[in-house]
């Protein structure tokens, strides 16, 4: 499930114009994971955050959240929720000159207390529908895409959906800097392809 799309640099129709993606998970990564966060006071940014969305704006990465909110599911908080703390993350994120494209959320939990979410899904982490569903939604090039993850679901998350995934401890790691090594590692890439 997705609470926004459509934005006017969506080409559906355009595959040439392929965009590579930065896919993050979003507790423990962007947000510290204070759990199951879902009021907009909850909201603390983790070091460098801000700037490395930026950075993959101003790059011209696609970026994603992909986040597990079997939160939903349990009956903690419904999806009303999780979209406003969303609607604060973009704000935020605005006030420093940076998006995100789409977010993505599950609100599955196979032992969750409300009956219609309690299944087994595709969405949920390590599963990569979330993934499949923005690879669908945009004209995303997988080969130059990568995920962002503090657990193991994420990885093979991103190994299932066959694109990169970094695992990310915000104790020892630089968000920033590792954006910034992946983007300098794709033109790399490119600098050679195209030599
Ligand atoms: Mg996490
Ligand atoms: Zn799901």
């Amino acid at each position: 499930m997705t609470d926004q799309k459509s934005r006017g640099d969506k080409y559906p129709e355009r595959v040439d114009i392929r965009r590579p993606a930065a896919f993050f998970d979003r507790d423990g990564v962007l947000n510290v994971d204070h759990g199951y966060a879902h009021r907009p006071e909850q909201l603390e940014w983790i070091d460098g955050a801000l700037e490395a969305v930026r950075l993959l704006n101003e790059t011209g990465y696609y970026v994603f959240v992909v986040t597990n909110q079997s939160g939903i599911a349990r009956g903690y908080y419904d999806e009303d929720a999780v979209k406003s703390f969303h609607a604060h993350m973009q704000k935020s994120l605005a006030a420093h000159r940076a998006h995100v494209d789409a977010f993505y959320y599950c609100p599955h939990h196979p032992e969750g207390t409300i009956k219609s979410l309690a299944v087994h899904c595709r969405c949920r982490k390590p599963g990569p529908g979330m993934l499949e569903q923005a690879a669908r939604e945009w004209a995303i090039d997988l080969s130059t895409s990568f995920l962002i993850g503090d657990k193991d679901e994420d990885m093979a998350a991103a190994a299932a959906f066959n694109i990169r995934g970094i695992k990310f401890n915000f104790r020892v790691d630089s968000l920033t800097d590792l954006v910034r090594r992946e983007i300098a590692t794709r033109s790399n890439r490119q600098d050679w392809r195209h030599s």
